[in-house]
């Protein structure tokens, strides 16, 4: 999400006349959009403002803003405690964005900007234009959550659920479309749960579906109790819904999922993924895990190595329980390092091995991706499967963009490596 907000805003300060620099030790405005979600992410700020401030010592100070969710959570401390810092803003007020900068340059006085005006951002952003050209590309159609997990900062520092109107949606998409996009991944801290008068996600996936520029479309990140049935069902319907689902589950036991708040039981998660295989056999899934939750015993792990073993979760993402400060999780009984870090790895070990279990079954086989890109210092190309794996392969510069078959050589837990299939050795079926 920050990677689309991070867009929007230097689309909102091009009209302000700034423009982006690749020679950074040159730029005057350094704009950090933050996020809060992992460990040590305010220290990664006073780092980053060090750096800068170390290649600044001799030429005049530029114009610092910090953005995003450590801005909305640490916005008095970091004024406090930083004065490099000249203006914090937290991700509900980025349409402000330009207002303050010219406040701030005709006052010389730092600025704090973190009220949550979700409405009055989307009306704007609504009116400006995406600018992104790339292959795949973001569109944010939900922010903020009310579900209070008792490890999660995102419903304080986000604020709560907030649907945008489905047609800007829609408008968004198309103008996508015309800048060259063809993957779009719908957004959202509570994807799922997005609802616009009478339309939900799956009116959103099947009426884009109908711009015929767009090939694939995917969605993320969703929570379980928000999986309806008329979502399951567009997995049976939709041509260009991808059949990856990234459905995060946090634990395999229903007692820390109880006491994390997550509202759901184990049992619910498996007769989701049952529910989709049936529709749809080609789905497989992926999840988040937090490891080491406070009051997780060796029952509840191997609870949670079960749920693993009986979804073959083909890519997910694992790290150990950090307390974020103002949270109920951050009062509780923390387990011993050591205890933590061999349940992570016995947890990481599994979810590769199902990784390269994946991506082994598709040596020799040939598989469609969509083409993103040449790479960089390489004459090879680069895109992703159904499944966001991302394939390496010699290909030509006329099929970015496209969807081509690749016969899959070689692999290994993270990458396929391929080439492509030339029309005429297709089978005729
Ligand atoms: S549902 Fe997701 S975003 Fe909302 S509180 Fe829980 S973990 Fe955080």
């Amino acid at each position: 999400m920050n990677e689309y907000d991070s867009n929007r805003i230097f689309d909102t300060v091009k009209e302000i006349g700034f423009t982006q620099t690749n020679n950074i030790d040159e730029a005057n405005c350094y704009l950090l959009n933050t996020c809060h979600i992992r460990d040590k992410a305010k220290e990664k700020v006073y780092h980053e403002i060090g750096r800068v401030k170390k290649n600044f010592r001799l030429k005049n100070k530029p114009l610092v803003i910090v953005a995003g969710c450590v801005a909305q959570a640490e916005n008095e401390e970091m004024l406090k405690r930083e004065p490099y810092i000249d203006l914090v803003i937290g991700p509900q007020a980025y349409h402000k964005i330009n207002n303050k900068i010219e406040e701030y340059l005709n006052k010389q006085k730092r600025l704090d900007e973190t009220e949550f005006d979700a409405i009055s951002k989307f009306k704007y952003l609504g009116k400006i234009k995406n600018s992104s050209k790339k292959i795949s590309s973001f569109l944010t159609i939900q922010e903020g959550c009310d579900k209070f997990c008792h490890f999660c900062v995102v419903p304080f520092t986000r604020g709560p659920e907030y649907s945008r109107p489905f047609r800007k949606i829609i408008q968004e998409a198309k103008i996508l479309a015309e800048n060259g996009v063809k993957e779009i991944i719908l957004l959202g801290q509570n994807v799922n749960a997005y609802q616009n008068d009478n339309y939900r996600l799956s009116n959103l996936i099947l009426e884009i579906e109908k711009i015929p520029e767009i090939l694939r479309i995917r969605f993320t990140t969703s929570h379980p109790n928000d999986m309806t049935d008329d979502l399951i069902e567009t997995y049976g319907i939709s041509k260009k819904l991808m059949p990856l689902v990234h459905l995060p589950v946090q634990s395999g036991s229903d007692k820390i999922l109880e006491s994390m708040n997550r509202k759901h039981q184990v049992k619910d998660y498996i007769n989701i993924y049952k529910k989709l295989k049936e529709i749809n056999s080609a789905v497989k899934f992926s999840s988040d895990f937090i490891i080491g939750y406070p009051g997780e015993d060796e029952k509840d792990f191997k609870n949670t190595l079960d749920l693993i073993k009986e979804i073959e979760f083909i890519n997910s993402y694992s790290f150990i329980f950090s307390s974020r400060p103002g949270t109920i999780a951050s009062k509780l009984q923390l387990i011993d390092n050591r205890i933590t870090s061999k349940r992570l790895e016995i947890i990481q070990q599994k979810l590769f091995d199902h990784q390269i279990k994946m991506n082994k079954s598709l040596e020799n086989d040939i598989i469609d991706v969509l083409v993103e890109n040449k790479m960089q210092k390489s004459s090879k190309f680069f895109g992703r499967s159904e499944y966001m794996t991302p394939v390496i392969f010699d290909g030509y510069e006329e099929d970015i963009g496209k969807i081509v078959k690749i016969k899959i050589n070689k692999s290994n837990k993270n990458t396929l490596f391929g080439e492509i299939v030339k029309k005429s050795k297709l089978k005729v079926a």
